[in-house]
């Protein structure tokens, strides 16, 4: 089985419909959607439409959930809230209901975990930045692996049969027997880590491998887009420096 994971497409049509034209041509079996569909980018009816109908799981991210009212956002920078109420603002009532209707968390038939921000309290959207904060999230789920997205940076997390965890360098890991992992499949539609590419992960249980891909999407009618809807200008210019 080979499965595509990503996160983080929030509204960007430009960047969702790339990577899926990418994963077309990589032989994938399945697809799951570790959250935040909506929020910042100015296509969130158009995404939620596309991943309804191409994802077998679908989490649901801050984000989201904001957009329906289900989260506070009291603590969302000004940009981010701007974008959240204009996102409220053009979603009819079928995507809201699919937006309401995501859960938190999900265990696949394959075993996988699958959550926006942390297996620790999901609700509370924490974030994964360093090895003592994956540390504390291996004790909250027995599956070997849990993709997440919500920093928009891709990372791997691994425990070994010691318990002690460390962060992998590389972009592609193989899995070990005993071993555990919290992998951040980074940002579809708002990479940060300095990479306006799309970032998504593809997990092969076969080989028993994963690998984060980046891919190139056009960026400059994302932007034009954003500005085009009246959302915050920062919003455009950030996806041009990944950041
Ligand atoms: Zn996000």
């Amino acid at each position: 089985m080979r499965c595509a994971i990503l996160a983080d497409v929030h509204g960007n049509l430009e960047a969702l419909e790339a990577v899926l034209a990418d994963i077309d041509n990589r032989r994938i079996d399945k697809l799951f959607f570790v959250g935040d569909i909506v929020g910042y980018g100015a296509d969130p009816q158009s995404c939620i439409e596309l991943l309804a109908n191409i994802a077998n799981i679908c989490v649901a991210g801050n984000h989201d959930r904001a957009a329906v009212g289900l989260t506070d956002i009291s603590y969302f920078n000004p940009a981010a809230k701007q974008a959240v109420l204009w996102t409220k603002s053009q979603l009819n009532e079928p995507h809201k209901e699919y937006l309401r209707g995501l859960n938190l968390t999900v265990v696949s038939i394959d075993n996988i975990r699958l959550v926006h921000g942390s297996p620790y309290e999901p609700q509370n959207w924490h974030y994964i930045f360093s090895e003592n904060e994956a540390a504390l999230n291996f004790n909250y789920f027995n599956e070997q692996i849990c993709f997440i997205g919500h920093s928009h940076r891709p990372a791997i997390f691994i425990q070994n049969t010691d318990k002690k965890c460390s962060k992998h360098t590389d972009n592609r890991i193989k899995l070990q027997a005993g071993c555990k992992y919290i992998i951040n499949v980074g940002s579809v539609g708002q990479p940060r880590d300095n990479n306006p590419k799309s970032c998504y992960g593809i997990y092969d249980d076969l080989n028993k491998e994963v690998e984060l891909i980046r891919t190139a999407y056009d960026i400059n009618k994302a932007q034009q887009k954003i500005i085009d809807a009246g959302l915050p200008e920062f919003l455009a210019r950030r996806l041009k420096i990944g950041y």
